[in-house]
């Protein structure tokens, strides 16, 4: 697989070796020269073409162990070898020498004559060299010695120009500190100098190319990993790049060497592998948590963790020693290359995410490695470019598996998630609709026995139960209105509201229920008392109720004031500052900008004596928002706040008047008739009460399907339509009278927040929330009946 290519250079291998021989033998073409006691061996390329190829000096050398010889013809003759070879490779010296030792290679090479000039491409060699030719050094790699402190190693591949036309090399080669002997593997190639330095310059911006991008790879992975909070493949993947980042260009033709040629021999061959078997062991970890189901867990942790053993012993021994084991680790290799790719194979089997990417892979660096093997045997000679993309296609799909991955899971999350809010808004909105329908009785059944005249015990009895109602009331809206802006549900109905009489409840509601005889509670809206303006009543009541509620809570003593000044006015628009001021103990500094955020209070020292959620400011602020509107806050310490902001509203033509009007009619609805459609008699109980004592008379439907047969369009004025209702639903009896040509007013009383959508679409002409306040209702029914009024007084 991808640790394949190091091999070569520096492990040996026995059988490897007899092979290369073998192979190697059937290239060679050599000739000898020279006199019956002195036979040079000598290769001619006088007849080879230069211009347009290159050729290897691979074949029989001359070979002289333990001595250092120079070049030259009147020499005595050494033993003829097979080159490049190692001298540890029985077969080809035809007697076992040690790994330590030295000895010269020597050959003559006969050239052409030339024009371009020439050069000899030099590969790595175990473990130092230098060159003579004739008997001028002509390049030295490390420094080779008789002794193992004589010899200095070091591994680099050099391009060494070359004149004349005959050649007379000497090879000395010393090895003293690795276990495979002197010798190398890869041919000394011959050619154009310019050729051979353009593959050269080419194959290292490759190899630098490969190993950036890897890096960044690796990089991109691990920060993934950190942001991703424990993604494990991440951080195993992330690691392997840039362990393997440093393979490209720490081992094979070493271009690391080129950049740092003082680079020690002993530090490189240290990290060369190390990083082998490092990051093996990372591929396997990554491996086995990438498909965890698919992945034998055991035997591939104990495939993970022999490579991290064998990488403790290559830091704490000597290349001398952990060069030795790799023959053995050969077999854990291949034997984990060998799993990975049956793991793959059973996780695309089993349609698991992302794996016939992986499998692609690593059929992609499987190719790549047979080849490797193949030309390790010397059969193949692999050229840069095969090897560059095969890498460059198994890191490619290698790290596309994983963005596959994070997307599949990042997808999966966000459906559980759409899913939970889903789940949690269905089950709010079916809360809501429980809590709220029985405390509309409540509240109901309240407000008509405060109507009753009750006893003055019974009164004050009734007065707490009210205010205990509508806090309870208070809450449940507050976490169903956040629910609902969370969700993007709330929306702002416009319709025409007066300002200062909004003000004006709500202002008596707080100053009753804070009763507190030491707070003047002031109303500076006279400015807009005759105004109508175009605005959320509602919601503006709400605002009003929070800041007002705060300020009455916070407050002992002083004043509480609600100012609306006018700050511009034309035709259409008025620009107005609304403002709520308290004489409190107001807000640190500090605390001025978290207290819009939800469920916070300032410091718990000012806040233990205040009940709340820390829910009100945050929902004001944010209904003001929707509104295109910024919440100020004026506070000192200690003092007193202000909190105030400023509004451009759209003016309304006066036609609510005509309803303040009726309103104040003791009996607004006589001679009104009205069908109650509504299941729960709790409800129909309240509200008949209400409709009596306005005036008006009823029928009652209990569901739907009821409703649409007893409606009669010439006896009915006006439907309050339930909407849940067992049979049939206040929507669907809604959307058949319309069908029916139905043109009375319908009403829609809920207790369900989010239908108003629906509710218009289903044809209903407005919708009143339960709980109600019954003055709402009234201004609601009054406003559909209108017309009726008017006809009634052309009638008269
Ligand atoms: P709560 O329900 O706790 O009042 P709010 O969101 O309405 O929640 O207010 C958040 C906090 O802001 C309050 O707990 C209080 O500490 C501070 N605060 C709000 N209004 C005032 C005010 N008028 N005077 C002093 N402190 C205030």
């Amino acid at each position: 697989m991808s640790f394949i290519p190091s091999l070569p250079s520096a492990p040996s291998n026995t059988i490897f070796g007899i092979f290369i021989l073998l192979v190697l033998n059937i290239s060679t073409v050599y000739g000898q020269i020279g006199t019956d006691k002195q036979t040079i061996i000598t290769r001619d390329l006088r007849a080879f073409d230069f211009d347009n190829k290159d050729t290897t000096l691979n074949g029989s050398w001359d070979f002289f162990w333990l001595e250092y010889r120079k070049g030259g013809i009147s020499d005595t003759r050494g033993e003829v070898v097979q080159f490049p070879s190692f001298w540890t490779d029985k077969k080809s010296y035809n007697r076992s020498l040690p790994a330590a030792g030295y000895a010269t290679y020597r050959v003559t090479i006969l050239l052409p004559p030339h024009t371009k000039p020439l050069a000899l491409r030099l590969p790595d060699i175990n473990s130092s060299y230098q060159i003579y030719e004739g008997d001028s050094l002509i390049c030295q790699d490390g420094r080779p010695g008789t002794t193992l402190e004589t010899t200095q190693p070091h591994y680099s591949n050099k391009i060494l120009p070359i004149s004349g036309d005959t050649l007379r090399l000497a090879l000395q080669i010393a090895n003293f500190h690795h276990s495979r002997g002197g010798g190398m593997i890869d041919p000394i190639q011959i050619g154009s100098l310019e050729r051979l330095q353009n593959a050269h310059t080419l194959n290292s911006a490759m190899d630098w190319f490969l190993t950036g991008l890897i890096f960044i790879m690796g990089l991109l992975f691990l920060g993934l990993y950190i942001f991703s909070h424990g993604d494990r493949p991440l951080l195993f993947f992330g690691l392997f790049c840039m362990l393997y980042s440093y393979r490209i260009v720490g081992t094979s033709t070493y271009p690391l060497h080129d950049v740092l040629p003082n680079m020690d021999w002993t530090w490189s061959i240290h990290l060369e592998y190390l990083s082998l078997f490092l990051s093996v062991s990372m591929f396997m970890l990554y491996t086995k948590s990438l498909f965890p189901k698919d992945a034998p867990q055991k035997l591939l942790t104990a495939l993970a963790s022999i490579s991290l053993i064998f990488a403790a012993i290559t830091i704490l021994s000597s290349p001398l020693f952990f060069s030795k084991i790799i023959d053995i680790y050969l077999a854990i290799l291949l034997a984990s290359i060998s799993l990975a790719f049956y793991i793959y194979w059973k996780a695309t089997y089993n349609k698991r995410v992302g794996a016939t990417i992986a499998l692609l892979s690593s059929i992609s660096i499987s190719i790549l490695g047979g080849f490797l093997i193949l030309e390790y045997y010397g059969i193949v000679n692999l050229s840069k470019p095969i090897i560059f993309f095969s890498y460059l296609g198994f890191f490619s799909c290698q790290s596309l598996v994983l963005p596959f991955r994070f997307a599949y899971i990042l997808n999966k999350a966000k459906e559980k998630a759409v899913l939970g809010l889903k789940a949690k808004n269905e089950f709010l909105s079916t809360m809501s609709h429980e809590i709220r329908t029985p405390l509309n009785s409540v509240i109901g059944m309240a407000h008509i026995m405060q109507g009753e005249n009750p006893r003055e015990d019974q009164k004050a009895h009734l007065e707490v139960l009210l205010f205990a109602a509508n806090n309870l009331l208070g809450i449940v809206n507050n976490i169903l209105e956040l629910n609902r802006m969370e969700a993007g549900q709330l929306t702002i109905h416009n319709e025409p509201v007066n300002l200062h009489s909004i003000a004006k409840k709500v202002m008596i509601g707080i100053r009753a229920a804070s009763n507190n005889p030491n707070v003047e509670f002031i109303q500076n809206t006279d400015s807009v008392a005759n105004l109508l303006v175009l605005t959320d009543g509602q919601k503006f009541a709400q605002i009003l109720a929070n800041l007002l509620g705060n300020a009455a809570k916070f407050t002992k003593q002083g004043q509480i004031k609600c100012t609306i000044d006018i700050l511009e006015i034309t035709e259409q628009n008025i620009q107005l500052r609304i403002g709520i001021s308290d004489t409190g103990i107001g807000i640190p500094l500090e605390k001025q900008a978290i207290i819009f955020d939800r469920f916070t209070q300032v410091d718990s020292t000012f806040t233990r004596n205040f009940e709340g959620a820390g829910l009100g400011l945050s929902i004001t602020k944010q209904i003001l928002q929707m509104q295109g509107v910024d919440l100020q806050l004026n506070s000192v310490f200690g003092q007193g706040s202000e909190f105030y902001w400023i509004q451009t509203f759209e003016l309304s033509t006066p036609y609510i008047k005509n309803i303040t009007t009726s309103v104040e009619n003791t009996a607004p609805l006589s001679d009104m008739h009205i069908l109650i459609v509504e299941d729960i008699k709790m409800n129909i109980l309240v509200l008949q009460k209400f409709l009596t004592k306005w005036g008006a008379t009823f029928d009652i439907s209990t569901n739907g399907k009821e409703a649409v047969t007893q409606f009669d369009e010439s006896r009915h004025h006006l439907v309050l339509m339930d909407l849940h209702m067992p049979v049939m639903d206040g929507y669907q009896a809604t959307e058949i009278l319309r069908k029916q040509g139905v043109k009375t007013p319908i009403i829609a009383l809920t207790a369900d927040v989010g239908s108003a959508n629906e509710i218009a679409k289903a044809g209903m002409n407005d919708l009143v929330l339960k709980p109600y306040n019954p003055e709402k209702l009234l201004e609601v029914i009054l406003n559909y009946l209108q017309p009726k009024f008017q006809e009634r007084k052309i009638q008269a």
